[in-house]
């Protein structure tokens, strides 16, 4: 607790008290904390790929590098590294601005099996190239209340995370299904379970921090940032809703989203 004394005085400059101030300081202590932690954080990620830049760029100018591939796989080195820094700092903006909620949610009725049919045609080549399986068991009337392009946001995250994390001939497959029943239906359940590498128990905890990763390099190789479930977490609570993680090495993991849900009845019924 903060305490702040201020003596006050009347008019004539007589005295006339003490006012007291008590503030508790310990969510706005934590806030800054968090705030350093962060930009060390961002700092330190954006570090990696200037280094790199820099470097293959400072070594292809030396002209030590004669071999035309090995000039090829410099510059598409510098390449790739730009392209991470491109994505790292959209990430960053954008989980910023979700953070401070300024992002309004557009509302409106979402179909949520055309949502996923058009976020598998997406991911489809990512799949194919690892023979993966993506299945899809969502029941064919299912309307959710939502931000389109933010659950679009959420689940091709989700997705395409299963997807890198999972091995090549894995499957991976959402669902959804209601809770509760019929009219006093509260909720939407959305499973996202893949046949992957599986996340370690004590990181389990720690998986939607910003920039946690269970092995950096292969986040990095799979062209991750680190912020992908933080901002999923985010939209999601954004939208009133909840997400936790299951997971077992070696077997696989589910990601599952609550969502309110609404019941849409036809206006001419
Ligand atoms: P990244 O950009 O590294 O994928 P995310 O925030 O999306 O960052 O995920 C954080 C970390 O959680 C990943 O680096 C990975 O270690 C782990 N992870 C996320 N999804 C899965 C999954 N489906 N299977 C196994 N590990 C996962």
């Amino acid at each position: 607790v903060q305490f702040d004394g201020v003596p006050m005085f009347e008019d004539d400059g007589s005295y006339r008290g003490m006012l007291f101030l008590l503030q508790d300081v310990t969510d706005i202590r934590r806030l800054e904390v968090m705030r350093s932690e962060f930009v060390a954080n961002v700092s330190h990620e954006l570090k990696t790929p200037i280094a790199a830049v820099k470097g293959f760029a400072e070594t292809l100018l030396a002209g030590g590098v004669k071999d035309e591939d090995t000039k090829r796989s410099f510059l598409q080195i510098i390449l790739d590294e730009g392209e991470r820094l491109n994505r790292l700092i959209g990430d960053i903006l954008e989980l910023s601005k979700i953070e401070s909620k300024r992002v309004p949610l557009e509302y409106a009725p979402v179909h949520l099996k055309e949502l996923f049919d058009s976020i598998f045609e997406m991911l489809d080549p990512a799949a194919r190239k690892k023979s993966i399986v993506l299945l899809q068991g969502v029941p064919e009337h299912l309307f959710i209340e939502g931000d389109e392009d933010r659950l679009r946001q959420i689940f091709m995250n989700l997705l395409s995370n299963a997807i890198s994390y999972t091995l090549e001939g894995g499957r991976v497959k959402v669902e959804a299904e209601v809770l509760g029943d019929g009219d006093e239906a509260e909720k939407v359940r959305i499973t996202v379970t893949d046949t992957g590498i599986g996340i370690p128990k004590k990181d389990l905890p720690r998986i939607f921090e910003r920039f946690y990763r269970v092995d950096k390099a292969r986040s990095r190789s799979s062209g991750g940032t680190g912020l992908g479930l933080s901002i999923v977490k985010h939209l999601t609570e954004l939208h009133r809703g909840t997400i936790r993680v299951e997971s077992k090495v070696g077997e696989g993991s589910s990601f599952i989203v609550e969502l309110p849900f609404m019941q849409y009845h036809d206006a001419e019924s």
